[in-house]
């Protein structure tokens, strides 16, 4: 992810931190930190450049990337202390949304015996989830992931927006008439399906960061062994010259391999490459949903009598902008619904989907 992505949310987290701040051109934002901070930056005056532009427009602005320390103390700062933002779609007025929602029970493939409600006008999130990654190499610098993820499927958006202009064309401030929220704490399960997302995306570079660990670990570990072999040969003609006994000479011998054992377990255990992956930042872009309630007329199990069946709910949306439903992650399988729908006590399941039926990453995300 391009380090001008953060542009938007470090505005937001200055901002929310007592900060004023205002743009300054295109590449460059201008930043007065309140008195709390200053202990923290090193400073209360100061200019973020985005790119390089930014720099050669203000030289003395301080270039928003990893391996500046202005900069990387303010995202330590806004690690602790976690960055999160909400921001809203401009919607369209909620009857109008309402009205032209299609019927769920015409459209989609319903088990029998499920029951639709009457559809409201509620904002759902879209996450905007940054996380930076650490590498155990230190020529590999940290790099910092955007995952874009719909709060209701739990999918990955297929094209990843930019996200500066994306947050920017959102609003602060609610729409009215649109139930809404707060959208935070970050629910477990969409942190699970990032992390899943991101997993796969490092995967690839795990590969790369453990050739060249490995590199470094048969120079390291030659070079151990050259060591130790030597002060073995000492031993054995010491030993010779100077009468060592036997025993004695086997005695410092297996001292000094077990020696070298413990050096090269210590050599491959500081080789073993490792990314360490923390959540920088969470921005909830709020967006408009049109939302039916589903549940199952039938009790689940043993009828009415046990704990009144909790009846299942679940929750299916409209996207009044893609035209599209949006349904939850299948309780089954954790993929998308197919095929006819139906509601067991996990959640909504597709008759279709479960190709290899891995257990869903989120358990239980049809309570949140
Ligand atoms: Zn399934």
């Amino acid at each position: 992810m391009k380090t001008r992505h953060l542009r938007g949310f470090l505005d937001e987290f200055l901002t929310f931190r007592g900060a004023e701040t205002s743009p300054a051109g295109e590449h460059l934002l201008r930043v007065k930190l309140p008195k709390s901070l200053e202990p923290a930056v090193g400073r209360r005056d100061l200019v973020l450049a985005f790119n390089l532009r930014g720099i050669e427009e203000d030289p003395a602005s301080e270039l928003g990337t990893m391996g500046n320390p202005i900069f990387e103390r303010i995202l330590g700062l806004a690690r602790d202390g976690g960055v999160a933002g909400v921001r809203y779609q401009k919607v369209p007025p909620a009857g109008k949304a309402l009205a032209a929602a299609p019927n769920p029970a015409a459209k989609l493939r319903l088990a029998p015996g499920l029951r639709v409600d009457a559809p409201r006008a509620v904002l759902a999130p879209l996450w905007l989830l940054i996380f930076r990654a650490e590498y155990s190499l230190e020529e590999q610098a940290d790099e910092l992931e955007m995952v874009p993820l719909d709060g209701i499927t739990h999918q990955v958006l297929a094209q990843t927006p930019e996200l500066v202009d994306y947050w920017e064309a959102l609003s602060p401030k609610p729409p009215a008439a649109w139930e809404s929220s707060s959208p935070f704490p970050l629910p477990r399960p969409v942190v699970l399906a990032a992390l899943a997302v991101l997993e796969k995306r490092l995967r690839k570079r795990l590969g790369k960061i453990r050739r060249e660990s490995e590199g470094h670990l048969q120079t390291e570990t030659a070079s151990i062994e050259a060591y130790y072999r030597q002060l073995i040969d000492e031993v054995r003609n010491t030993g010779r010259r100077w009468a060592l006994a036997p025993a004695q000479r086997d005695e410092k011998i297996r001292t000094l391999q077990l020696d070298w054992k413990r050096r090269s377990d210590d050599a491959r255990r500081s080789w073993e490459p490792q990314i360490e992956v923390a959540l920088a930042a969470a921005g909830a872009a709020m967006l408009a949903r049109v939302c039916w309630t589903l549940s199952s007329a039938v009790s689940p199990v043993g009828g009415r009598s046990r704990r009144r069946a909790r009846a299942p709910e679940v929750q299916i949306s409209w996207d009044p902008v893609a035209k599209q439903f949006l349904l939850p992650p299948c309780a089954t399988c954790g993929h998308p619904p197919e095929g006819e729908l139906s509601v067991g006590e996990a959640g909504l399941s597709g008759s279709e989907c479960h190709p290899s039926v891995e257990p869903p990453a989120a358990r239980g995300h049809a309570t949140h």
